[in-house]
């Protein structure tokens, strides 16, 4: 019996998610988005896994370099670009891609010495103005950048939805606008949709799209279940019962004291807490499926466990498995009791978490 708690990762999952991106967006390139160690899954096994997306986006130069190291030959984009000359050389002895989002950038390009081009796509602030140039230099810096001799040409064209997920949002269409707008006239291949993009606005699938979210079978839009997509949780993070106890009427809960049982309740103490990634400000009632029953979280979470009113359960023991969100249990509903979002319970999971790789079965067709 292993005590541990772990997060087991489907790959066939992946791949079924994957395919419903080529369903979604038939006549685009994808780009797959796996920072922050593919949203907690992996990024090397999920990267190996992917051989039917045409290349893959990284947030920082260290990632890339790790693809390539592991011989992933495809297309890798760096979102954040580079910000020295010594980036600049990496760009170019690894063949990364590299999103130019300020003009300081293009220095930087200008004053290197490269001997062989750099791939870039140039990204635009359409409205969410975090990353990308302003509407009214994207000319003069998309002519610098031809002019350079530093660039690959035809460089590419992106822009980041801000709003995508909210489908009664006018902000898209306005992106969208703003950036044909922008581009008009300029030549090279396009990008704008992440998940929500794609799925939700077909006029954002241009050349090439960005899905993260759910690829990792987490749904894109507000309030909605991923299942409603077809798409499929590949993380399930899993620990077990370790304690069981009946608890009088009146009785505290957890730290601060801040549950009471009104009657007497069976509590069970899971194995798991937010030193492992379990949320700590999941609220009293989260689910949590015990031994495959629906039960819900009392107390605080606490570092190494939480505890669970299992008193509706059936013949709970100690060791039962105790599903946190995946299979059977939609990490929103965990993300929605815990004030957050599904991106970032999965990219919260600690290193003290062992990582379960399920590989694709033979006989399965993929
Ligand atoms: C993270 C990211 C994506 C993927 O977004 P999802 O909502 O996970 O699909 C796409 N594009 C950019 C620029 C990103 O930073």
């Amino acid at each position: 019996m292993s005590l541990n708690p772990e997060v087991i990762i489907d790959l066939a999952a992946l791949k079924h998610n994957a395919s419903l991106v080529a369903q979604a967006a038939p006549y685009s390139k994808r780009l797959a988005v796996i920072k922050a160690d593919a949203y907690g899954h992996g990024m090397l096994a999920v990267a190996q896994a992917l051989s039917m997306v045409d290349g893959f986006a990284v947030a920082r130069l260290d990632e890339a370099i790790m693809l390539r190291k592991a011989g992933i030959k495809k297309v890798v984009l760096v979102l954040s670009g580079f910000m020295s000359q010594e980036q600049v050389d990496q760009f170019a002895r690894y063949d990364l891609d590299a999103v130019v989002h300020s003009e300081y950038q293009v220095g930087l390009l200008n004053s290197s010495h490269l001997s062989t081009p750099v791939s870039v796509w140039l990204k635009i602030n359409t409205g969410m103005n975090r990353l990308g140039v302003d509407q009214s230099s994207v000319t003069r810096v998309y002519q610098a950048l031809q002019l350079s001799g530093k660039v690959r040409l035809p460089m590419k064209l992106m822009t980041h939805l801000s709003c995508a997920d909210d489908m009664a949002s006018v902000s898209t269409e306005q992106q969208i606008n703003c950036f044909d707008h922008c581009i008009s006239g300029l030549s090279g291949e396009q990008s704008i949709a992440n998940s929500a993009g794609l799925l939700g606005w077909k006029n954002a699938q241009r050349h090439w799209v960005r899905p993260g979210i759910m690829l990792y079978g987490g749904s894109p839009f507000q309030g909605a279940k991923a299942s409603d997509e077809g798409l499929q949780a590949v993380m399930t993070f899993k620990s077990q019962v370790i304690s069981l106890k009946t608890i009088k009427k009146g009785s505290f809960v957890g730290y601060g004291a801040t549950w009471q049982a009104e009657k007497t309740r069976l509590i069970a103490t899971v194995g798991v807490g937010y030193g492992d990634g379990y949320p700590r400000h999941a609220s009293v009632g989260t689910p949590v499926l015990v031994a495959g029953q629906k039960a819900t979280l009392v107390g605080r979470v606490s570092m190494d466990s939480i505890s669970v009113d299992v008193s509706q359960c059936h013949h709970i023991q100690i060791g039962d498995e105790v599903v946190l969100w995946g299979v059977g249990l939609p990490i929103e509903e965990v993300a929605e009791k815990s004030n957050t979002i599904s991106y970032d319970l999965m990219c919260g999971i600690t290193s003290r978490v062992t990582r379960v790789i399920k590989e694709v079965d033979n006989g399965e067709q993929n």
